[in-house]
């Protein structure tokens, strides 16, 4: 059946049978039980799905799992436990002692830290690339141990526009997937899918969840990328995985399947980072808003840019929606109907007139947050990036008049009323 998304916002990934739930049920169990160790034996074997322990799979995780993949047009889907651990299975699943990843140098901080640092403690490598290189310079950063390319759709906090179609043609040229994080835009409002990506990653404690609930994170496969062809890179999906009776996943699950069952089975097993499914129950109340609210995000976004953009006291603004900006036309193709609600920009007087401006924000609260319901406000060089010094600051492409606003759900008069009578301090 063919739906909309506000549809399966709404109704995806769980659909109750006769004299059913009507909510996703929270299955709150560790353990299920069976009458015979050999009907047990069968699931420890993969040869019959089925759940056993919650710190691999659990229903109600699976459920909201399924609607996030629907939303994505993927195969498969598993929830984790937070942003990073999507991230970090998503790279790891097919990438580790020995390989090489590129990535896009505009992404967020933990991940840049993810990549960076604690995976070259496991032994493996990444080149970081601008977002807006060139050709040339995104073919040079390929190695012949290249597993992967990744980036965000909009990065977090530079906020650039990854071009997709370009990274995933290089991506594919080199016999490697293309991993998009798409947080910001949420599926409602870019599908990477569409565009060549391969494997979609969320932290779900942005946008979907909405309200600042709870940490989750998700990871999507399209199903599309042929591990067969580039066997050689991908052992651990075509060949027998010994911790696991000799599956080997391509062969067993297909295309469709391999990628998630391997993260289940072996990852999820190993470092136990599943979401609670109390949490996945939360997720899924803020996914059934999720395309109302980020109408109204983008709405507030857009008008909050635009405001901010005229406004004397303001130095400049980064806003994809906005004509000048330097995304403006990735925007426009990938993101047509709008990009998410968070707008950076540098208050005129630097550091001290930033942080007077918000000291007297009334509705827009000071939180080391994005993407939530209630207008929230960050002075990265006062916070995130505290122990850095201007230089420092810069290095990482963050001024120390930057501030990122993240525009709520409120009324936009309101929101632009406070962000006025805030500035006249600054
Ligand atoms: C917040 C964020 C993450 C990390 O997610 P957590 O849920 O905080 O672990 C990863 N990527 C992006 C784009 C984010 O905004």
């Amino acid at each position: 059946m063919s739906e909309s998304l506000a549809t399966t916002c709404v109704q995806g990934g769980y659909r109750p049978g006769d004299a059913e739930p009507r909510q996703v049920p929270i299955y709150q169990s560790t353990t299920w039980k069976y009458d015979t160790s050999e009907h047990m034996g069968r699931l420890f074997d993969l040869e019959e799905s089925g759940y056993f322990y919650t710190r691999l799979q659990n229903p109600t995780n699976d459920f909201v799992a399924a609607k996030i993949c629907e939303l994505e047009g993927g195969s498969a889907a598993m929830l984790t436990s937070s942003g990073q651990a999507a991230n970090f299975f998503a790279v790891f699943n097919i990438a580790g002692q020995g390989d090489h990843v590129v990535a896009s140098s505009a992404i967020y901080g933990g991940t840049y830290n993810l990549l960076c640092h604690t995976m070259a403690r496991m032994g493996l490598e990444c080149t970081f690339v601008s977002p807006d290189c060139s050709d040339d310079e995104l073919e040079a950063a390929f190695r012949p141990n290249t597993k992967a390319v990744f980036g965000e759709t909009i990065a977090n906090p530079a906020l650039n526009v990854l071009d997709i179609e370009r990274f995933a043609n290089a991506a594919h040229a080199h016999g490697v997937p293309l991993i998009v994080d798409n947080t910001f835009p949420t599926p409602v409002n870019c599908r990477p899918f569409e565009w060549g990506a391969d494997i979609v990653t969320h932290s779900t404690t942005k946008y979907m969840d909405g309200h600042g609930a709870g940490v989750g994170g998700c990871i999507v496969d399209s199903g599309k990328f042929d591990w067969n062809a580039h066997a050689d890179k991908f052992p651990g999906l075509t060949t027998p995985d010994e911790s696991y009776h000799g599956v080997v996943y391509t062969e067993r699950f297909g295309l469709e399947g391999a990628f998630i069952t391997k993260a289940t089975s072996q990852l999820m097993r190993d470092f136990g980072s599943i979401q609670s499914p109390q949490n996945a129950f939360l997720l899924n109340m803020g996914l059934e808003s999720l395309h109302v609210r980020m109408a109204q995000h983008c709405k507030n976004g857009q008008s909050v840019a635009e405001f901010l953009s005229s406004h004397p006291k303001v130095a400049w603004v980064r806003y994809c929606g906005l004509p000048d900006d330097p995304n403006y036309d990735l925007a426009q193709k990938y993101l047509p109907n709008g990009s998410c609600g968070v707008v950076s920009f540098g208050v005129k007087g630097g550091r001290e007139a930033a942080e007077r401006f918000m000291a007297n924000l009334k509705l827009a609260q000071i939180a080391t947050h994005v993407a939530d319901a209630r207008t929230c406000v960050l002075h990265p060089a006062n916070a995130t990036h505290r122990q850095m010094n201007d230089e420092e600051l810069a290095a990482a492409g963050i001024s120390p008049d930057l501030v990122r606003l993240s525009c709520g759900i409120e009324d936009t008069a309101d929101l632009i009323a406070d962000i006025d009578q805030a500035l006249s301090f600054a």
